[in-house]
């Protein structure tokens, strides 16, 4: 259910994988881990941390980069030379303005979901010919916008096909266009992430009645239509099972430019999806791994007859952040002792609501942010929120957290801290990015600035206070 059991392929718990002993282990473990201790210890001497704010979260540049370099050197080393790829970074991962400017320094672009994702990409400077829309429901206004700026977009549905090609009817069409296809291959352990069961929400259902021959059809009628993507995993997916996906995939690109008796489909888009390992510091699988096992599953697709658009998010961020909070209470219930944290359900909502499927690692400093030292005591973090199962983790072996500690929840860097959920007019901490200096120390960048007290009332309708009482009346 963790999806770390080895069975979905994240392997086991100290990142080797016996399967693939030459790159299947991740050789930058120990340099993140040492990197996160000095942050932490850096955080709380620099007063990120201090009484009056007990959260912050942190992101590992030199980590980002390096995720980076090996996506980019991973499908380096499986494409036919002079291939093109994309890769397009899933926004709706880590949706913040330097975190995407940093990855197009890094060589990476943008796949967006929605108009305030493609604005985000757009103020990091993301080039159009580098980013793709793919949302399930985009309005005609989306599309225009797209289309009008040269932005890859691929169609969810039929509908959606029959809007594109009312607003490209006439015109001269810059965007690559593409269909999203689910090839039905079967979900993972995360039922809600499971993006290619039979009654996915996405794509075109391709092993539908008709449907195969409906999406060939769409194609020999669309001369323009040129690339076909899926995405066919998000966590707990095993990379074989999305490589299945891509397989299929790939065989239909090759029936359509058959039937079409031209290379008309000149790129697959393969999605991201790559799971990421919760339970230990190493990331596996590594993308070194899923780039040969796609290789050796659908060789065709690497041969140098296709571009490639990948989209991770997860992947390439999640091992990359840090949430840290000061214990403001230690005590005990029922003889369980319980840190009382500020870090709950505003960070971790997928963890709080459904720990079982998306455990956190819980580190313990102590109050000077120094890794701290103890006999491992079985203990939950809780979080602010009243409610009471807001809980960061149950019955995790800690050293024992006291009042004035520190606890940091590991692997936050995708669909955690940048996922706020407002309970309790909780405020999105601060996100602030490290390197080390160089000297030993630890220089941050202010990434985004937590959100204050004043702008929580004002998008809480303050402005509009007596909206409902002089406002209407019967
Ligand atoms: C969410 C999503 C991704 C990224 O998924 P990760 O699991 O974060 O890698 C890529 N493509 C599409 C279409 C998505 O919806």
């Amino acid at each position: 259910m963790n999806g770390t059991d080895g069975k979905d392929g994240t392997g086991p718990a100290d990142g080797t994988d016996p399967a693939d002993p030459a790159g299947g282990t991740d050789p930058r473990a120990a340099g993140r881990a040492a990197r996160r201790d000095a942050a932490v210890r850096a955080a709380v001497e620099h007063g990120l941390l201090d009484s009056g704010l007990p959260l912050v979260a942190l992101l590992d540049v030199t980590g980002i980069r390096e995720s980076a370099a090996d996506l980019r050197a991973a499908f380096a080393a499986v494409t036919a030379p002079g291939t093109p790829v994309l890769h397009a970074f899933a926004v709706k991962a880590t949706p913040l303005v330097p975190v995407l400017r940093l990855l197009r320094e890094e060589g990476i672009g943008a796949e967006v979901a929605s108009p305030g994702e493609l604005a985000l990409a757009r103020a990091a400077g993301i080039e159009p010919g580098r980013t793709v829309l793919d949302s399930p429901a985009k309005t005609t206004a989306e599309l225009r916008e797209a289309l009008a700026l040269g932005i890859a977009v691929n169609a969810d549905n039929p509908q959606e096909l029959a809007r594109i090609d009312a607003l490209t009817a006439g015109t001269e069409v810059r965007s690559p266009l593409g269909l999203r296809v689910n090839p039905q291959v079967g979900g993972g352990s995360i039922e809600a992430l499971s993006t290619a069961t039979a009654t996915s929400k996405f794509g075109v259902a391709l092993r539908d009645e008709g449907a195969r021959e409906w999406v060939v059809r769409a194609y020999l009628d669309r001369p323009w239509l040129t690339r076909l993507h899926t995405h066919t995993g998000s966590q707990g997916i095993a990379p074989a099972t999305m490589a299945r996906g891509v397989a299929e995939t790939y065989e239909l690109a090759e029936e359509i430019n058959r039937r079409a008796g031209r290379r008309q489909v000149d790129t697959v888009d393969i999605g991201g999806g790559l799971p990421v390992n919760f339970a230990s510091e190493p990331a596996v699988p590594t993308y070194g791994r899923y780039a040969r096992v796609l290789r050796e599953a659908v060789p065709g697709l690497f041969a140098g007859r296709y571009g490639l658009v990948t989209e991770f998010g997860r992947s390439l961020l999640a091992k990359h952040g840090t949430v840290v909070t000061r214990v403001e209470y230690a005590k005990s219930a029922g003889g369980r002792p319980v840190a009382v944290t500020h870090a709950g359900v505003q960070v971790a909502a997928r963890t709080v609501y459904a720990p079982a499927a998306w455990p956190l690692r819980i580190a313990a400093y102590d109050a000077k942010g120094r890794p701290k030292q103890g006999p491992p005591v079985v203990q939950d973090v809780a979080g602010p929120a009243c409610f009471a199962g807001d809980l960061l983790a149950q019955g995790q072996e800690l050293p024992l957290l006291e009042q004035g500690d520190h606890a940091a929840a590991l692997d936050t860097g995708a669909y955690y801290f940048a996922h706020h959920y407002g309970y309790n007019s909780l405020p999105r901490p601060a996100v602030h990015g490290f390197v080390p200096d160089g000297t030993g120390g630890i220089a941050f960048a202010l990434v985004r600035p937590a959100q204050t007290v004043e702008e929580i009332v004002t998008e809480s309708g303050g402005a509009h206070r007596d909206a409902l009482t002089a406002g209407p009346t019967p």
